[in-house]
């Protein structure tokens, strides 16, 4: 499938625990003010990438401990980022997925955005607010964003605050 991309940072330590492939989805319709990456946004911009390429990224480097979905915004190529986001798993690997959605607007929305939030471990989610950055927070950038456990938010039916990998 393809998945339209702005790039990949193949060890990044930045963008949740351990060492990640960053998969920068292109487009994001939020434009908050202050983005890290508005080069981002226009969704016809970066390039499309087939998902195959990015599994064979992963299966190139075996000290990642996963990838992330960041960009610009995931969600709005959920229907190749999920089957992408599983076969990574499928891998003993672990997703985390940033998001300038809520939680409630996911589990809310479409079924392929449903589908995301299944093969995902950590979710970041809510947009980036200049007024509450803060540069001491944990893989985010301002303190609306929250770290959700998505596999127990799932299954408790409400968000769970994420810890840690076990
Ligand atoms: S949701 Fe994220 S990528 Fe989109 S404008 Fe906000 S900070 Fe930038």
């Amino acid at each position: 499938m393809l998945l339209r991309i702005a790039g990949m940072v193949n060890d990044s330590i930045v963008d949740g625990p351990g060492l990640r492939l960053a998969v920068f989805c292109q487009g994001c319709r939020r434009h908050c003010p202050g983005c890290h990456n508005p080069a981002t946004w226009d969704e016809s911009g970066g390039y499309q990438a087939e998902t195959d390429d990015v599994l064979a990224a992963v299966g190139r480097n075996p000290l990642l401990d996963g990838i992330t979905l960041t960009g610009g915004e995931p969600f709005l190529q959920a229907a190749a980022a999920a089957p992408l986001a599983a076969a990574v798993r499928a891998r003993g690997l672990t997703v985390v997925t940033y998001t300038g959605y809520l939680w409630e607007e996911i589990t809310g929305g479409p079924p392929d955005w449903l589908e995301l939030a299944r093969q995902t471990d950590l979710l970041v989610d809510g947009p980036f607010i200049m007024g509450e950055r803060n540069i001491d927070l944990l893989f985010r950038g301002s303190v609306n964003q929250r770290l959700i456990d998505a596999p127990a938010s799932l299954a408790a039916g409400v968000p769970v605050a994420w810890r840690r990998f076990s």
